[in-house]
């Protein structure tokens, strides 16, 4: 299974780093063009590949095309409803519906109850009625599993101040977890227990101060994700979604004080094989 970086920026895309974004594609190990960016292998003895964009976040529409076309996406699932992880979704309907890249059958859309109807809401009155043309589209609203070919996929609700959830994808035997965004709870550790890579949010530089007032924390800051790591006794921890305050390297020191394993943080263009 390969886990490609598409874009980790919060809560705004910069230059050169879209905002959230992944592809998880099953397979085998890496082929040249892969490791140089280019397209997937057609060769002759190339296995087909599920490929799943991992939300949707600004720009990063885009970065998928470097290493797969849109029509040929086999699933596109949504952690939660902030633009940072589905604003593409919007122009990937354009794409789906009006260009050439429209595909034979609807695209399966994995998302949090109500997502077609807010995205309905932006594009206007007419969508309402095309967008399960383009999209079939299966609500998440608590614990859930489904399987896209040979990847099976399994959600859990997490902390986010929003309905928000936590992704798994195993494949063979490993597995994948993904926070999406949350603050630690006790869902995103059972999610990630004993992954083989675990992808977590690093969105918070500093918990906020607590008060009676204050909100329910939302992120991680890197030390949480070091413990949900170490909790989940996951094998490797790759940090993304980094707080602007924090460069990446600052945030995998402070996440090592609680993680003894394999540390990194994610990049633009990483590919990780699983
Ligand atoms: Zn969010
Ligand atoms: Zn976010």
């Amino acid at each position: 299974m390969l886990l490609t970086v598409l874009g980790t920026a919060t809560p705004y895309p910069q230059p050169g780093n879209a905002c959230s974004g992944y592809l998880v594609q099953s397979g085998g190990p890496l082929s040249g063009d892969r490791q140089s960016g280019g397209p997937l292998s057609g060769g002759a003895d190339a296995q087909p590949r599920a490929t799943i964009w991992v939300d949707a976040g600004t720009g990063t529409l885009a970065e998928l095309q470097r290493h797969t076309r849109l029509a040929d996406l086999d699933a596109i699932w949504i952690s939660h409803r902030h633009a940072d992880h589905t604003a593409d979704l919007l122009v990937a309907y354009y794409a789906l519906r009006f260009s050439e890249l429209a595909p034979k059958r609807p695209v399966r859309l994995i998302g949090p109850e109500g997502l077609l109807d807010r995205l309905a809401a932006f594009l206007g009155p007419n969508a309402a009625a095309l967008l399960p043309e383009v999209f079939d589209f299966t609500p998440m609203s608590g614990w859930g599993e489904t399987e896209v070919g040979p990847l099976a996929l399994a959600w859990g609700p997490v902390q986010h101040g929003v309905p928000a959830f936590g992704l798994t994808v195993a494949e063979n035997g490993r597995r994948l977890a993904y926070s999406g965004d949350s603050a630690p709870c006790i869902s995103l550790e059972e999610l990630a227990e004993d992954a083989d890579l675990l992808l977590i949010e690093a969105g918070y530089a500093e918990a906020p101060a607590g008060s009676e007032t204050a909100e329910a924390p939302a992120h991680h800051t890197p030390e949480d994700a070091g413990r949900t790591a170490s909790q989940a006794r996951a094998a490797r921890l790759v940090l993304t979604h980094i707080a602007n305050e924090v460069t990446p390297a600052v945030a995998v020191r402070r996440a090592s004080a609680h993680f003894d394993g394999p540390l990194e943080a994610a990049a633009p263009g990483s590919v990780y094989e699983i």
